[in-house]
């Protein structure tokens, strides 16, 4: 008998021993009891014959023969466990597709493809009503097409319906798992000159191959980043090698894929966080294969394995949804850069607004920067403005003048966008009355009103419930809503602009697969006139007919305690004036703001990002906050926020040092939430390692504490927010 190490996935902080008559390879799952239950582990190695191996109990199952994960990423594991601080055995459950963390065979599985059946000209004219029907017909006829890849274009029920017409059928075939197959299609398609920083960029990237090097690319909004890295992977892909591109969550759009695969003329993995479990899988698969050139996918892609690894590229690398926020607090962009350091590929983070963290980085040298100061295709910037408000008379939150810059703009038949940043009608409900406040009591904060749903809706857990008809307090019916929504901005402007169309694009509307995308070709096809919307439009769409972009509100954001947020409102508003002005059409934005003398907004619209975020940097060396000092959070939450206090106020004892300053407990930013009352710890330190260091020697002692298992408590190295 020998023992093996094997990785469990439990909320233990150890790698647990079995015995075994044969070692397998490390990477390989076992199935191993675990107290009274059947646990899918992975085996890590050989392990040290244990004193009393009585005790130690049998694996029962080796369900790998060959490992799922390879060095790299095992030791990519390694490195998430120590730097977050996270069990190993759930650092790999959380790496692995959801079917391989049952245990679930790791052979290839079937996918579901379309082909078109019958008659298609026959087809189409009976289709003559339907137009996504007759659209998808359309593809499919072109190429049978997989079932995952189909529903990236179009929604199940346009699927359905001409499956259940005898259109198209399903076609279940097994991957064919060829290395490198996308070589026999590889045609690199028309693509424009690249201007001279663009090529400056191209030659500096590509020139990199087979190394790590890793490089931040600023490129004002639409500079042409997405035209640079299709011209770096030219040579990478030639090689066969696989590239690697990670989007953030809304930016994954079916033309960003397409854009990749028609350059190409070949397959492109898409991983999304709305794709099934079997399809995920076979996406994972085809990449461990190395049948897959390309891989784009959202946070999670990141762990995706590459037989012949090329390069790595992040867009929008500033973009908040690379951060997990619970379980495995990991940053996907800092483990792609461990990655890319790992596999010896360049690594590409590409942005309009970078992170002050990367920006930090180029600036040290530590990155290459290369720049793309001017907009692709002679399209020229935006004019930024501010709009003093003060004084105004304001209609449906909008100030006179802003709705007089609306007008021209309308009249010259071009598109307006809103910027609102909250969605619903109001983001309160007060009794004019008694000035009560409606509040969901598990969260301690307003309700925001929906009118379109007659509701209220907690914006924090979610609750819902009727809109009242009298004050709870003092029963009168005076109840009034307080502030605007993205609801009421497109009531108003129906009122203020009646013979204009528009349409409201928030989580609310957008709800349903591709309609969002619907939304945004019809927008882009001039059905509307008017975009009211939140932080989903500012992220990477191309609105060629937008001349005007309006920034209803954010005067909250100056005085925030979250000493992030002027980074991200510099990078709404600098996003957010990208949209306008594409194409020929010159663009303006318009800020209203009670503080047009904030010297934080007139650096931003005077100096661009790029000034403000150098200034940025030079206050937080300053004030001795990250980047140039590291930190990381001890939460805790309970219903009784005194025991969550009193965690708190022991675990700070055990986690003094030199060489970190603890601050703490302070109530979070959100100090309630679905009932629970929140604290949490900051430390800060000069010393990376300091901080790791410390909570590593701590964490048992914490762990072990009475009050652990009463609250529930979690650790978060690098935080990106204090809500
Ligand atoms: P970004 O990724 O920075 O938003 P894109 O690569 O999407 O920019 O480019 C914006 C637009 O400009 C696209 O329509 C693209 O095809 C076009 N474009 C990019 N580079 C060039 C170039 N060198 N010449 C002409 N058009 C270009
Ligand atoms: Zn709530």
């Amino acid at each position: 008998m020998i023992f093996v190490e094997v990785a469990v996935p439990v909320p233990l902080r150890q790698v647990f021993t079995y015995q075994c008559e044969q070692l397998p390879e490390p990477g390989c799952r076992v199935a191993v009891p675990f107290g009274n239950r059947q646990l899918v582990g992975m085996v890590l190695g050989p392990a040290e014959t244990p004193n009393d191996t009585s005790k130690i109990k049998f694996v029962t199952d080796v369900i790998d023969r060959t490992p799922l994960l390879n060095d790299t990423m095992l030791r990519l594991c390694h490195w998430l466990s120590q730097y977050y601080l996270h069990p190993i055995g759930e650092v790999i459950h959380t790496a692995l597709p959801v079917l391989l963390r049952k245990g679930g065979s790791a052979e290839p599985v079937e996918e579901k493809w379309w082909q078109p059946v019958g008659d298609i000209d026959v087809h189409l004219g009976a289709l003559k009503r339907s137009k996504r029907q007759a659209e998808c017909l359309q593809l499919v006829a072109t190429e049978a097409l997989r079932d995952s890849e189909l529903k990236t274009v179009f929604s199940s029920t346009v699927i359905r319906e001409l499956e259940k017409k005898g259109f198209i059928a399903p076609d279940y075939r097994k991957p064919s798992l060829q290395p490198a197959l996308w070589l026999e299609h590889f045609a690199v398609g028309s693509k424009p000159l690249p201007d001279r920083e663009q090529s400056v960029a191209i030659t500096a990237i590509s020139q990199a191959r087979g190394q790590f090097a890793p490089f931040l690319l600023e490129g004002v909004t639409g500079s042409g980043k997405t035209e640079v890295y299709l011209q770096a992977i030219e040579d990478v892909l030639a090689e066969g090698k696989q590239v690697l591109i990670l989007v953030p969550e809304i930016g994954l759009t079916p033309q960003t894929v397409s854009r990749f695969a028609q350059r190409f003329g070949i397959d492109v993995g898409v991983l999304h966080s709305q794709l099934n479990d079997k399809d995920r899988l076979a996406v994972w698969q085809r990449a461990r294969a190395g049948e897959l050139g390309i891989v784009i996918g959202t946070r999670s892609a990141i762990f995706t394995p590459l037989r012949f690894p090329g390069m790595i590229i992040v867009d929008e690398e500033h973009d908040e949804s690379f951060k997990q926020q619970d379980g495995l607090r990991y940053h996907a962009r800092d483990l792609a850069v461990m990655r890319a350091n790992s596999e010896n590929v360049p690594l590409v983070l590409g942005s309009a607004t970078p992170s002050l963290e990367s920006l930090n980085n180029a600036l040290a040298n530590k990155y290459g920067h290369l720049h793309l100061t001017q907009r692709a295709g002679g399209a020229s910037k935006t004019l930024q403005q501010l709009l003093d408000v003060r004084d105004q008379r304001m209609q449906f939150g909008l100030a006179d003048g802003m709705i007089n810059i609306m007008r021209q703009h309308l009249a010259m038949g071009n598109q307006v966008l809103v910027f609102v940043n909250r969605r619903g009608y109001a983001p309160a409900l007060l009794c004019h009355h008694c000035g009560h406040s409606v509040d969901c009591h598990r969260c301690e904060r307003p309700f925001t009103v929906h009118r379109s749903q007659h509701r209220l809706q907690c914006h924090h857990c979610g609750a819902v419930k009727p809109v009242p008809a009298r004050c709870e307090q003092c029963g009168e019916t005076s109840l009034m809503t307080a502030g605007v929504g993205t609801e009421q901005i497109e009531e108003g402007l129906s009122q203020l602009f009646p013979d204009k169309k528009q349409i409201r694009i928030d989580s609310d509307s957008v709800r349903g697969k591709d309609k969002l995308q619907r939304m945004l070709s019809d927008v882009n096809a001039q059905k509307y006139q008017l975009l009211v919307g939140t932080q989903i439009l500012s992220k990477g769409h191309h609105f060629p007919h937008v001349t005007l972009v309006v920034i209803m509100d954010c005067d909250g954001a100056l005085f925030s305690a979250d000493f992030r947020a002027s980074e991200k409102l510099a990078q709404l508003v600098t996003q957010l004036a990208g949209r306008a002005g594409r194409a020929s059409k010159p663009g303006e934005m318009w800020l209203q703001t009670h503080n047009p003398g904030h010297p934080l907004l007139q650096d931003l619209i005077h100096n661009g990002y790029d000034h403000f975020a150098r200034q940025l940097l030079d206050e937080r060396q300053l004030a001795g906050l990250p980047p140039y000092q590291s930190q990381a959070v001890v939460r805790a939450e309970a219903a009784n926020g005194e025991l969550a206090w009193s965690f708190l106020q022991q675990a700070r004892q055990l986690l003094c040092h030199d060489a970190v300053r603890t601050h703490g407990p302070l109530p979070c930013l959100i100090e309630k939430r679905q009932g629970r009352f929140r604290f949490m710890l900051v430390m800060q330190s000069t010393q990376r390692n300091a901080i790791n260091a410390q909570l590593r020697h701590a964490l048992p002692n914490i762990t072990a504490m009475p009050l652990a298992s009463k609250v529930r408590w979690s650790v978060d190295v690098d935080p990106s927010d204090f809500s």
